[in-house]
Parts: structure tokens; sequence; C-alpha cells
């Protein structure tokens, strides 16, 4: 799917697609972008505890593989 978003090193649209975050064998969710620094917990791998998220859209040019992140 071709987005209206325009490659800022060659100029030519750029296709939207998101990141995968493959943590388990059987379930596969969206990456998210999360504020600070990753912190280590004992139940999740990592804590995420009071921390801002938010689902990441991914652009890919499809002339010069250029990706661009956005988290609306
Ligand atoms: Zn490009």
């Amino acid at each position: 799917m071709e987005s209206e978003i325009k490659c800022p090193k060659c100029n030519s649209l750029m296709e939207e697609g998101f990141l995968l975050d493959r943590g388990s064998e059987n379930f596969l969710f969206p990456a998210w972008w999360v504020a600070g620094n990753p912190e280590k917990s004992i139940w999740m791998g990592l804590s995420i505890k009071n921390r801002e998220v938010f689902n990441i859209k991914a652009f890919r040019c499809s002339n010069c593989s250029f990706l661009e992140f956005y988290a609306p």
C-alpha cells in the first residue's frame, strides 16, 4: 500500500507497514515505541510499567529502501 509520504532521501513514494515484535513462537504483535530506557523485569523480560507506549507505523521507500517511523 503506497502512502502520500515521500522519501526524504530520494523523493519517491513510501510504502506503509509496521514492525513485528516476535517475542513468542505462537503470537505475533506489532512493535511499540516506549518512552525512556529499557528496564528488566523478572516476569516479562522488560518492564514498561507507567510508560508511554505507541504503536509504530513504518514507511519504507520502494526505491532506496529507506525506513521512516511514526508513532501517532
Ligand atoms: Zn528513497
